[in-house]
C-alpha cells in the first residue's frame, strides 16, 4: 500500500477531516516530484503530509537514520516535515526505546 492509500484509509486522519477537532489546516497537496497527492498541514508556510499510522515507525527509522540525533533535535526535525496526532509524545516514546539516543542529553 502507498501512502497516498495509506491516508484514505487512516482512521484517525478521517476522524479530523470530519470533525475539525484540530488545530492542523489539512488539504489535498500535490507533490510534483514525487507525483503524488497527499493530505498535508498547510497551517504554516511549509506543507507537512500527514503520515498514516503504518509509516509512522518508516517515517521514524528514515530520518532517524545512524545518526541518533535525541529527543530535542529529532523531534524539532520531524515536527517541521509531518504532522500526525500526538506526534511530539510517539517520538518520544520512540526515542526512548533507542539506546544511543539516551546517551544524548536534552538541554
Ligand atoms: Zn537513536
Amino acid at each position: 500500500m502507498d501512502i497516498t492509500a495509506a491516508q484514505l484509509v487512516d482512521e484517525e486522519l478521517k476522524h479530523l477531516l470530519k470533525s475539525n477537532l484540530t488545530s492542523l489546516t489539512l488539504k489535498q497537496q500535490y507533490f510534483f516530484f514525487e507525483d503524488i497527492t497527499l493530505t498535508c498541514d498547510v497551517s504554516t508556510n511549509v506543507s507537512r503530509p500527514f503520515i498514516p499510522k503504518d509509516y509512522r515507525k518508516i517515517v521514524f527509522q528514515h530520518l532517524h537514520g545512524l545518526s541518533h540525533p535525541g529527543i530535542a533535535a529529532f523531534t524539532k526535525l520531524a515536527t517541521q516535515c509531518f504532522v500526525w496526532p500526538n506526534i511530539r509524545p510517539d517520538i518520544k516514546a520512540r526515542i526512548n526505546s533507542c539506546h544511543p539516543c539516551q546517551k544524548i542529553q536534552d538541554p
